[in-house]
């Protein structure tokens, strides 16, 4: 009887949230989808930092080179945020993607010029093997089917990094500096896209290849989280 009645709950709402693992109708839960981190209202228009009043520059990303010209994150890196990139990174739920990541990257997108490409970080070889795929370039295909453009997998890892939990800013750029080169030449207004925005090393590394190795006239970069 127990499972005759999941069957038929399965059938009405045929999956689970990706949050907090109850059955849900949807990608999230009525619930989850409510706790969303959103970045709502003003931010730095360079770094996209939260911030009390819309500003072209803030305090914290004044004196940061950061090798991109700016960086928009539709949700903090918290809570049901946080879960989001969990469930993208270790499970690559593509519907999650299709329902949830990619119309929240268009939205935080809104606004900005046409893009001529949109380029994924890439995975380090032996990443992709373990993982599988590599999320940053699920939310690259993700995002370029809502603003009509292209993806380019023109970024190579050419060295193996550290995990970057543990270091700070300056570790950070010095372990990801060389790290990347752009293989094919892809000119243009080019958009990056990754899972995290924490401290911009990786995303600006990415951002001087593209510039030094692929002739890109300006990097503009979008991830789904960033550290506030
Ligand atoms: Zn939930
Ligand atoms: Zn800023």
């Amino acid at each position: 009887m127990q499972a005759y009645v999941e069957a038929l709950a399965d059938l009405f709402y045929p999956q689970w949230c990706i949050a907090c693992e109850e059955r849900a109708s949807d990608v999230l839960c009525r619930a989850c989808f409510d706790a969303l981190p959103q970045i709502g209202g003003p931010t730095c228009d360079r770094c996209g930092l939260p911030t009390a009043f819309a500003t072209p520059v803030c305090e914290r990303c004044k004196n940061v080179d950061f090798g991109f010209e700016s960086a928009r994150a539709p949700l903090r890196y918290e809570g049901v945020g946080k879960e989001i990139v969990h469930a993208l990174k270790y499970h690559g739920y593509t519907r999650l993607v299709e329902k949830l990541a990619a119309p929240l990257l268009s939205e935080a997108l809104r606004g900005t010029a046409p893009f001529d490409a949109v380029v994924p970080v890439p995975l380090h070889r032996a990443r992709l093997r373990k993982r599988g795929f590599n999320q940053a370039a699920l939310l690259a295909r993700g995002v370029a089917g809502q603003i009509n453009a292209g993806v380019s997998d023109t970024l190579q890892v050419v060295r193996n990094t550290r995990d970057q939990v543990e270091l700070s800013a300056a570790e950070r750029r010095a372990n990801v500096a060389g790290a990347f080169v752009a293989k094919a030449r892809t000119r243009g207004r080019l958009l990056l896209v990754d899972d995290v925005l924490t401290t911009g090393a990786t995303l600006g590394a990415c951002a001087d290849a593209l510039v030094r190795d692929g002739g890109a006239a300006e990097v503009h970069a979008v991830t789904l989280c960033r550290t506030c």
